[in-house]
C-alpha cells in the first residue's frame, strides 16, 4: 500500500533527508539509529504518557462547537490543544524529546523559537528536568513578545538574541545550528516543528501524534465511528498538523485541509504561504519547498502570526501537497483575525492567531449536513492580545 508516512531513508517522496555539516554526522546519526528504539520503549512510553497527563492536562478535550457548527452547516468539534499546559500542542514534542535527552545522556538543551511558545515549552521541560537551557531567538521577536522572553528567563533559560538577517525564526535557527556544531557532544538540539534533518520531522510527528490517537477515541465516543470527514489544522512548520493527521494519514475517507498564513494576500509579497509559494530547495537540512528569489536567496515570509511566519514547511506536508493528500488553503491576515473574534463571540474562546488560520479555513469550504469536521485549537490567544487589540482600533 501507497503510504504518506517517511520511508527509512527520511524521505516522504522528493522531500526530507539530512543535509548536515559534517561535524553533526555523528550526532544525527546516533539519533537515527535510536530514535525508533528509544520512543518505542517501555519506560519512555510510560514516562512520557504519565507526563502528558498529569503535567500538561491530556487528553485535551474534543469539543462540538454548537454555534460555529450551526453557521458552516455541518458538525465542527475543536481538538483543544489551547488548553494544555503553557497554551499550545508544543508541550506534547518538549516533553518528549526531553526524556530522549536524557536517556541519551545529553547535559544541555538548545532550540529555536519564534513567537516564543516553543521557547517557553523547552523552558518549562528543562525546569522540570533541571537541565540547562539556551534559547536562540531572532531580536524581532525578543522586541515583539517581551512576555515569552520574561517567562523563559523566569523559568531559568538564557535567551540569546540572534542580530542576523530578518532576526526572526529562520536566523534564530541558523543560530542554533551553529551551536550544536560547537557543542556536539554534550548538546542535545530540541527542535520545536516538524522541521529540520532526519529523523526530526518524524520524530516530532510521531510524538504530536497522540492528538490523532485521541481524536480516534474521542469521535468514536461522540460519532460511533473514529474518524472525521474533513480534517483542518494551521501549518507553520507542520507539527500540529502532523499530529492531528498522524493516523488518518493514509485514511481516505478522510479530507486533509492545511491552513497557510496568507499574510497580506498570496500576490502582495508579504506572505508566508510557503507551499503555494515556495520551490524545492534545502532549508535546516531537509530538502522540501522554500520561499526563494531566482537566486536561490531566502525571501524573508510575513504573516501576522509569529507562529506560521517562517520561509519553509515540513517535508511532511510538501509531499502531502505535491502527491494531492492535501488541500492547501491561504488564509490572510484579516481572514484570520475575522475568523479569531468569530470564534470567541460563539463560543467564548480566544484563540492563537495561528488557530485562527485554520478556523479562516472554515470559509473556504462548502459543507455538507453530515459532514464531520475536526478542527485543531493549537493555542490559545493570550499571547496574541496585543495584535487583536490593535487590529480591532485600526
Ligand atoms: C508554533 C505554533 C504553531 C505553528 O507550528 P506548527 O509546527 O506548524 O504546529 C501553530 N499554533 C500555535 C499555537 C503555535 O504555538
Amino acid at each position: 500500500m501507497k503510504t504518506y508516512q517517511v520511508n527509512e531513508n527520511g524521505y516522504y517522496g522528493e522531500f526530507g533527508g539530512a543535509y548536515i555539516p559534517e561535524i553533526l554526522h555523528r550526532c544525527v546519526t546516533e539519533l537515527q539509529q535510536k530514535y525508533l528504539e528509544m520512543l518505542q520503549s517501555r519506560p519512555f512510553t510510560e514516562k512520557y504518557h504519565q507526563l502528558l497527563r498529569d503535567y500538561a492536562g491530556r487528553p485535551s478535550p474534543l469539543y462540538l462547537a454548537p454555534r460555529l457548527s450551526e453557521m458552516y452547516g455541518c458538525r465542527i468539534y475543536l481538538k483543544r490543544e489551547d488548553l494544555n499546559h503553557t497554551g499550545s500542542h508544543k508541550i506534547n514534542n518538549a516533553l518528549g524529546q526531553i526524556l530522549l535527552a536524557r536517556q541519551m545522556g545529553k547535559t544541555r538543551i538548545i532550540a529555536e523559537t519564534g513567537a516564543g511558545q516553543h521557547g517557553v515549552a523547552t523552558a518549562t521541560v528543562c525546569a522540570l528536568m533541571q537541565m540547562e537551557c539556551v534559547v536562540y531567538m531572532g531580536r524581532t521577536d525578543v522586541e515583539r513578545q517581551r512576555i515569552n522572553v520574561q517567562k523563559m528567563e523566569m523559568l531559568g533559560a538564557r535567551v540569546v538574541p540572534v542580530t542576523s538577517g530578518n532576526m526572526t525564526l529562520k536566523d534564530a535557527t541558523n543560530e542554533a545550528i551553529r551551536d550544536w556544531c560547537c557543542h556536539p557532544s554534550d548538546t542535545y538540539y530540541l527542535i520545536g516543528s516538524t522541521v529540520g534533518p532526519h529523523p526530526y520531522p518524524d520524530m516530532v510527528a510521531r510524538l504530536q501524534s497522540v492528538i490523532s490517537a485521541e481524536i480516534q477515541h474521542q469521535l468514536k465516543e461522540k460519532e460511533g465511528r473514529s474518524y472525521p470527514d474533513y480534517l483542518i489544522a494551521c501549518v507553520g512548520g507542520g507539527s500540529n498538523a502532523a499530529g492531528s493527521v498522524y493516523h488518518y494519514i493514509d485514511d481516505r475517507r478522510v479530507r486533509i485541509i492545511l491552513a497557510e498564513a496568507g499574510g497580506q494576500g498570496i500576490a502582495s509579497g508579504q506572505s508566508a504561504a510557503t507551499i503555494q509559494l515556495g520551490r524545492r530547495g534545502i532549508l535546516h537540512g531537509a530538502r522540501t519547498l522554500v520561499m526563494q528569489n531566482e537566486d536561490g536567496q531566502i525571501e524573508e515570509p510575513y504573516s501576522i502570526s509569529a507562529g506560521l511566519d517562517y520561509p519553509g514547511i515540513g517535508p511532511m506536508h510538501a509531499n502531502l501537497s505535491e502527491t494531492k493528500r492535501a488541500d492547501v488553503l491561504a488564509v490572510d491576515d484579516r481572514e484570520a483575525l475575522a475568523a479569531g473574534l468569530r470564534l470567541t463571540r460563539l463560543e467564548g474562546i480566544i484563540p492563537a492567531l495561528e488557530s485562527a488560520h485554520a478556523l479562516g479555513a472554515l470559509d473556504k469550504i462548502t459543507f455538507h449536513k453530515d459532514d464531520v469536521v475536526v478542527l485543531t485549537l493549537s493555542g490559545r490567544g493570550d499571547k496574541d492580545m496585543l495584535t487583536y487589540i490593535e487590529a480591532n482600533n485600526s
